[in-house]
């Protein structure tokens, strides 16, 4: 199903969604140390959802086993809780989604455990989160995603990093992935056009290495082939007349 221009009603639901999750996010980010485990912050998304009021998008989709993914240095993506501690200095990414009033929202992002003195690994986060940024700045009514597309490329390529390709951002609202995709890579002035009122993810996701990736034997766990670290923002985001709603900012 494409995604669909939404209706006042739906934006205010994404709107309350979205709140929720960044404030899950960031409870994450401030909590996040050596020794917890995969399962511990599972367990907080739990019990904070919970509180706020929410319903967990992620847990069942095509058959997920938990709430949120926890993918750590070469997984890219979709890694499942585990009780393996984190150790310092380990890169970490939290995806994540809320659903409330039947509108999902959709939001990741990456992080060292502890500090780290490595530029490379501090440049890796930094310009996936810019890319993200400056896929967002390009949204407007009207966009295309190979606009969308060639803005977050230009900024992965910049630094030399690896784009995963095979996955991609998307439609987001009545459901988890809605069309059209919206890859990392592209050209500009092509694809779909997205108009004012319509709710997107937009995810850039790279690797200090190349951009080939693999699937565990667990199912779900995708890593990279190279095993190099990677890592992974998102925002779901509205597009509106002259620009754009961050719905997940926090
Ligand atoms: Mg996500
Ligand atoms: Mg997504």
């Amino acid at each position: 199903m494409f995604t669909r221009v939404k209706t006042a009603d739906e934006i205010a639901a994404m709107r309350i969604s979205g709140q929720m999750l960044a404030t899950i996010l960031k409870q994450i980010d401030k909590d996040l140390s050596p020794d917890m485990t995969g399962i511990d912050i599972s367990q907080l998304a739990k019990r904070e959802l919970r509180a706020l009021g929410g319903q967990h998008a992620f847990l069942g989709y095509q058959g997920f086993p938990d709430v949120i993914c926890v993918s750590v240095n070469d997984e890219v993506v979709h890694g499942i809780p585990d009780k393996q501690p984190l150790n310092e200095g380990d890169i970490v990414s939290f995806d994540y989604g809320v659903q409330y009033n039947g509108m999902i929202t959709d939001s990741a992002f990456t992080k060292v455990v502890g500090n780290t003195l490595e530029s490379d690994i501090m440049r890796l986060i930094k310009s996936t989160e810019q890319s993200m940024y400056a896929g967002i700045d390009v949204l407007k009514d009207g966009v295309r995603v190979g606009d969308i597309a060639t803005a977050i490329e230009r900024v992965l390529a910049k630094e030399k990093l690896g784009i995963v390709r095979e996955l991609v951002g998307h439609g987001v609202g009545h459901h988890i992935h809605e069309d059209p995709n919206i890859p990392n890579y592209g050209e500009s002035g092509t694809g779909p056009v997205l108009l004012n009122g319509m709710t997107i993810a937009i995810e850039p996701m790279a690797t200090l290495g190349d951009h080939d990736i693999m699937i565990d034997s667990d199912g779900w766990t995708i890593r990279t082939q190279d095993g190099s670290l990677s890592a992974h923002f998102e925002h779901t985001v509205l597009i509106t007349a002259n620009g754009s709603e961050i719905l997940t900012a926090w």
